[in-house]
């Protein structure tokens, strides 16, 4: 689980863990605005809810938040899928135009493919390979990943989602 990170505006700017949330309501550096329904911590002597949503006690500036390029979030934002055969299965990174043929290694050059199109694709463009791509792929925008790719995931986090 993770948690959900307002700014002292309520709008989200980021996620965080549970474990580092849990520490900053517990040290009162923010205030915990929703928790997990139906989950606990629990100590020999207590019991604590777990934050789902925390917010930060002072505004802070945060001028444009863009999604971090990794392996892990273009799986998120492919659905896990395979972009040319729709499998979920042995998944790896394929550079669309590839890199031997001065492909980038930008969002909009990088999909989710499984091993097998990856290999069958080899140095070839979609277009060549006869492999048409499902989707074209693009660059999320922060809060577009976070409502799509992972708030879906979390009830708890829907009513904070649905500015902007
Ligand atoms: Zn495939």
């Amino acid at each position: 689980m993770k948690a959900l990170v307002l700014n002292q505006d309520f709008r989200p700017i980021s996620v965080c863990s549970i474990q580092r949330a849990f520490v900053l309501v517990f040290n009162k550096k923010v205030e915990m605005v929703a928790s997990f329904n139906g989950h606990k911590f629990h100590t020999v002597d207590n019991e604590y809810s777990i934050p789902a949503v925390i917010r930060l006690q002072c505004y802070i500036k945060v001028p444009y938040r863009s999604v971090e390029l990794s392996r892990k979030n273009i799986f998120e934002r492919d659905n896990h899928t395979c972009q040319y055969c729709g499998s979920k299965k042995d998944l790896s990174i394929d550079h669309v135009i590839p890199k031997s043929r001065g492909g980038g290694s930008g969002w909009k050059n990088l999909v989710t493919a499984c091993k097998a199109c990856n290999a069958r694709k080899g140095d070839f463009t979609p277009e060549e390979a006869g492999m048409p791509l499902r989707q074209q792929p693009f660059k999320p925008s922060f809060l577009m990943f976070l409502r799509d790719y992972i708030g879906f995931k979390y009830e708890e986090w829907k009513p904070f989602l649905t500015a902007g």
